[in-house]
């Protein structure tokens, strides 16, 4: 949490000091399985630095990097699910971000009860 001294739950998890069950690593991403999955694919896609606090900082500050975290929530929604999938960044914490190390949750599965268009 931001408002929590040291490192942040997902550097940890990048560090291996808590444990995770991880899809795939680069050099600048993680994406591990949500510990609380909201669909039948939930995943969770992280730059590996903590210097983001969410997707607008992200965006501003290194827009590649967020293509690429973009570029691996579509690989593993092809390889978790059919290649569909919805992308949400919660960005503050009345949107419901809880982790401020910006993170994308890539939801896949059976989604259309609950579409939002
Ligand atoms: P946010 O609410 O910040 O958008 O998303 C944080 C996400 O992190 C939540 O969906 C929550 O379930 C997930 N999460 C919280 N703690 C852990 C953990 O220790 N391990 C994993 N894998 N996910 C976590």
């Amino acid at each position: 949490m931001s408002d929590t001294p040291g490192p942040t739950l997902f550097s940890r998890i990048v560090a291996r000091e808590i444990p995770a069950t991880i899809f795939a690593e680069t050099e600048t991403l993680i994406a591990f399985a949500d510990i609380a999955p909201k669909a039948p694919v939930h995943i969770l896609v992280v730059p590996k630095t903590e210097q983001y606090a969410n997707v607008v900082e992200l965006a501003a500050g290194d827009p590649a990097l967020l293509a690429e975290l973009v570029a691996l929530a579509d690989t593993l929604a092809a390889e978790h699910s059919d290649g569909d999938f919805r992308l949400i960044f919660n960005t503050g914490a009345g949107a419901g971000q809880t982790v401020f190390h910006v993170h994308a949750h890539v939801l896949a599965g059976d989604l259309k009860e609950g579409s939002l268009g």
